[in-house]
């Protein structure tokens, strides 16, 4: 206590940043960032999960959740029923010219026979909360300004961060971090990791809009792509989506999966499409109820190395989206967990050498799981985009049952390695041993 003849000085503001240190940083609370930091918590390791904006925050989606989601999800110990507020949803239907064939998602042993339809804003809170509950240390407002790293070794040592509203500088250190930051990825540039520009990059734009069809139970997926301001009408590699959200709206956007050499408006194009829904679906303008927003699609592994110099790239910030349906969302989770398994047998190791060993195998991991079916999600891709591909049938053929089979399972990644169907088996086969970098 101070005496009575001592004055009480204001609490010194602090010119240098203040620290803090963990066994791991991640940075970015999207869905990957969230599940790599829940896996690397629940082993016992002190990690700091970095988020800059505060949940419940926004982020441009399609809201729809195949069924590898749900798998890492339910490996979270999610509650997905329909109670705790999830919508369910059956399968994809596909339409294309005047055919539409519905697809039910298979029940397989390794993934579960539904989907499941959330808003991001919940979505992705839920996730961040559940990382927390397994011990890792949330911070949001936590706005990452750039790595620190050693002068010698240009090793990342940890990340300075603007903290709160006051942007007060804060340093943190840990010898791993992860960036996911989704697909801007600031703290990957900074390390140079930079895209490779022989991927091809996509777009996605989304709305919504009070519909009669919002509890619909199929994911819906229209192939035949087109800008009706062409004059050749020519398809472009991509699709439009509804997908009901059981709120009395449905999510409705387009994703075109590679846009080299194509300069067009996609929020007028997203107008446009929606302008020719049929009556049934009750759009009209004044249906609409938020603006059309979207951003890019990283795409086929497009940045790299995913480790090097301590520093692991997971979810869009390593590209990790499909090429041949533009999702994201499982893709994201499934490399955060390849992620935090990797950085926990690192972490055991006992040398520096063994360590950095141990991490090297990450970028293996995500090869070795998805450069095969990556492969063929861009072909899936160019057939879409490039109808003369399918013979003399040309954009017709794409409405035909059978292609539109192949396209469903070219799009879903959903095979099971000993099923008695020849076409799953062979996907299965091509997935794993086609070449990809
Ligand atoms: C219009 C559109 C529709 C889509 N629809 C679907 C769909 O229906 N299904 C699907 O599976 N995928 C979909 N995707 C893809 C999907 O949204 C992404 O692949 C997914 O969000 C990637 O997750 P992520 O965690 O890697 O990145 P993000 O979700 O982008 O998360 C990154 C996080 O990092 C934070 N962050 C960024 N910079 C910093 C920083 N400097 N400091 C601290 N934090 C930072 C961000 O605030 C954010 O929380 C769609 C994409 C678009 C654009």
């Amino acid at each position: 206590m101070p005496g009575p003849d001592q004055q009480v000085r204001p609490e010194r503001q602090p010119t240098a940043p203040t620290e803090d240190s963990a066994d791991v940083i991640v940075v970015g609370a999207g869905p990957a960032g969230s599940t790599a930091a829940y896996h690397l918590a629940r082993t016992g390791l002190d990690v700091l999960l970095l988020e800059k904006s505060a949940f419940p925050r926004e982020k441009v989606c399609g809201d729809g959740l195949t069924p590898r989601t749900v798998k890492q999800l339910v490996d979270m110990g999610i509650d997905v029923s329909e109670e705790a507020g999830w919508l369910h949803h059956r399968g994809l239907r596909l339409i294309s010219g005047h055919r539409s064939m519905e697809f039910d998602w298979p029940e397989l042993s390794a993934f579960p026979g539904h989907g499941l339809v959330r808003r991001r804003a919940d979505f992705d809170e839920l996730l961040a909360r559940k990382a927390a509950a397994a011990g890792a240390r949330l911070v949001e407002r936590a706005n990452v300004a750039g790595p620190l790293t050693d002068e010698r070794s240009g090793r990342i040592t940890g990340v300075s961060v603007k903290l709160g509203e006051e942007r007060r500088p804060v340093e943190y250190r840990a010898p791993i971090v992860v960036a996911a930051d989704g697909n801007s990825t600031r703290l990957s540039v900074a390390m140079k990791r930079y895209r490779r520009t022989d991927r091809a990059m996509g777009v996605a734009y989304r709305t919504y809009f009070t519909t009669p069809r919002h509890d619909d139970r199929y994911l819906e997926a229209w192939l035949d792509l087109r800008d009706s301001n062409d004059p050749a009408r020519r398809l472009l590699p991509g699709y439009a989506w509804v997908f009901g959200m059981g709120d009395g709206t449905a999510n409705v956007g387009l994703g075109v999966l590679d846009t080299t050499g194509t300069d067009l408006d996609w929020r007028d194009l997203l107008r446009r499409w929606c302008a020719d829904l049929p009556p049934g679906y009750a759009y009209t303008p004044e249906a609409v109820t938020e603006p059309i927003r979207g951003s890019a699609l990283p795409m086929g592994l497009n940045r790299q190395p995913h480790y090097a110099d301590g520093l692991l790239l997971i979810g869009d910030a390593g590209g990790t989206v499909s090429p041949g349906t533009g999702e994201g969302i499982a893709y994201a989770m499934e490399s955060g967990r390849y992620a935090a398994e990797t950085i926990v047998q690192a972490h055991a190791r006992r040398t520096d050498r063994g360590r950095e060993l141990a991490l090297r195998a990450y970028p293996q991991k995500l090869r070795s799981a998805y450069a095969g079916y990556f492969a063929l999600g861009r072909l899936a891709a160019d057939l879409l985009g490039r109808p003369r591909l399918l013979g003399a049938a040309g954009a017709a053929g794409l409405g035909h049952p059978a292609l539109l089979k192949v396209a469903f399972r070219l799009m879903v990644n959903l095979t099971e390695p000993n099923s008695k169907d020849a076409l799953d088996r062979l996907l299965h086969l091509i997935g794993r041993v086609a070449p990809g970098r």
